[in-house]
């Protein structure tokens, strides 16, 4: 039995990744820090479905709250196999437009909240000497996009913290890899005018918008031992958009 413990696990991304580490067998540890509803509601289907996990309510971007939710999962179940560093917020405006707040508030969980959780995580899989570490990025890091320089350079921040991590961590069983989704069906996107739906689906090769679903199968395989000798990379999944 492995424990898996996924960050902003309440909608979007991190609930396909949650449900779907609980389909192939995994403890669930479903962080959130608002959407408690709809995190009760991930639980509620794992459990419907035969697999088992908590909740665990969590503001990533404070180091406090990270070691309590680290603490809690060995308190539940003794172990930590797996962590998807996945919650993240995007804020996007035009450079000259920039409120240092907003700045501050992404820096504090797309960037510090992945290494505070990657940081505690690790405390805990050193007793075993094996740990899987996956970080959300995004496509936005290698391609440019309009008002995104913020989000852009936090997914450039933690493609680059991915490699320094998996050197850092390899002798010690740990392997680290990022995922760079493009375009993924999720409330993150639901914010786009329609007009610019239709722009962005021109620039897809596939033609279409990406399913949760499929960037949780990538999480799926990273995590399993078939990927035994991946570690430091940045898998794109994107239909094509950086092509
Ligand atoms: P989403 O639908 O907006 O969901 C974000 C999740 O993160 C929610 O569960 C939210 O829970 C949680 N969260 C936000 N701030 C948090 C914090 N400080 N502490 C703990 N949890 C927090 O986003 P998504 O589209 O699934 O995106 C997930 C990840 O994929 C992000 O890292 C995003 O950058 C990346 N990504 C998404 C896309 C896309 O097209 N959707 C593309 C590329 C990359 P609460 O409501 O409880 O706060």
């Amino acid at each position: 039995m492995r424990v898996a413990v996924v960050t902003g696990a309440s909608r979007g991304i991190g609930k396909a990744c949650a449900k779907r580490l609980a389909a192939d067998g995994d403890i669930v540890v479903i962080n959130y820090s608002h959407s408690e509803e709809q995190a009760q509601a991930v639980l509620d289907d794992i459990r419907e479905n035969g697999g088992d996990g908590m909740l665990f309510r969590a503001d990533v971007s404070k180091l406090d709250e990270v070691k309590a939710m680290m603490r809690a999962t060995i308190q539940a179940y003794s172990q930590i196999d797996i962590l998807v560093n996945n919650a993240g917020i995007v804020k996007d405006a035009y450079l000259l437009m920039l409120d240092p707040k907003n700045l501050d508030y992404c820096m504090d969980v797309n960037v510090k909240g992945y290494f505070y959780c990657a940081q505690q995580a690790t405390l805990k899989m050193f007793r075993k000497k094996k740990g899987v570490i996956i970080n959300m990025s995004s496509v936005s890091a290698q391609m440019a996009l309009a008002g995104q320089s913020v989000y852009s350079a936090t997914k450039g921040a933690v493609n680059a913290m991915t490699k320094t991590m998996a050197k850092e961590l390899a002798p010690y069983g740990i392997r680290v890899n990022a995922i760079a989704p493009g375009f993924i069906e999720t409330e993150m996107i639901d914010a786009l005018s329609d007009e610019m739906r239709a722009e962005y689906l021109k620039s897809i090769p596939l033609g279409r918008f990406g399913k949760a679903e499929e960037v949780a199968s990538l999480v799926s395989l990273l995590c399993s031992d078939r990927m035994a000798y991946m570690t430091g990379q940045t898998l794109v999944l994107d239909g094509g958009l950086s092509l």
